[in-house]
């Protein structure tokens, strides 16, 4: 089973076959947000009275530390840690802009990028950091 740690505490945030965040939106409510241990899949799952509109802007939190998980690399794109079962660590990026699929995962050598989306992100708009990878 793949595991899903915060950057900040190291704290599991997968349960089950979900992965656990705390949300804010653009009117800064609240929530938590479930979303799929499988890298390209896009469904997630919240409680119906917390809103959240097309485009909306979502910070995500980890649900153990409340650090903001955004990353240092571009500010639409969070981070969380990827283990696999051998003990191989990724580092994941993931849009917080919803409704947009962007997921990229990297080694620190090279990166798998999925979602239809992730071409916004390209060379020219992502961190000196990020570059080296493209
Ligand atoms: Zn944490």
């Amino acid at each position: 089973m793949n595991n899903f740690l915060c950057p900040h505490c190291d704290g599991n945030i997968r349960v089950g076959d979900n992965v656990i965040f705390k949300v804010r939106n653009k009117k800064k409510q609240s929530g938590l947000l479930l979303l799929s241990p499988q890298i390209g899949n896009y469904t997630s799952v919240k409680h119906p009275s917390f809103e959240i509109m097309q485009d909306d802007y979502l910070e995500f939190f980890c649900p153990l530390c409340n650090s903001s998980i955004t990353s240092d690399i571009h500010k639409n794109l969070a981070h969380v840690i990827l283990c696999d079962e051998s003990g191989k660590c990724n580092d994941v990026y993931f849009s917080q802009v919803v409704g947009e699929q962007s997921t990229f995962t990297t080694d620190g050598e090279s990166v798998h990028v999925a979602g239809d989306d992730a071409g916004r992100y390209t060379y020219f708009k992502i961190g000196d950091k990020f570059k080296k990878y493209f």
